[in-house]
């Protein structure tokens, strides 16, 4: 199935679609074959933001990977983010 930008962004402020925008660039700096990207928003500003990766081990297993939100939560980016603004 696939949606276009514009019914998917139905409805939604140019402000908050610029964040999405900001998320669909962390995204793209993904190295995995299915990318995501997050951007954490506090009171209007980005505080945090990521994309998902590949970790070698977690728990004795390779195959795993970290997930966007949680890169973004654990600041990682925070300081090439905190210079962005929408
Ligand atoms: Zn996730």
């Amino acid at each position: 199935m696939s949606v276009s930008l514009a019914a998917a962004t139905k409805g939604v402020t140019n402000r908050v679609v610029k964040f999405m925008e900001k998320a669909a660039l962390m995204a793209m700096q993904s190295p995995m074959k299915f990318k995501h990207g997050a951007v954490l928003v506090k009171f209007g500003r980005t505080i945090g933001s990521g994309f998902n990766y590949d970790r070698v081990r977690f728990r004795g297993k390779d195959i795993t990977s970290v997930h966007a939100e949680i890169e973004a939560l654990d600041g990682k980016t925070l300081s090439t983010a905190s210079g962005m603004s929408c």
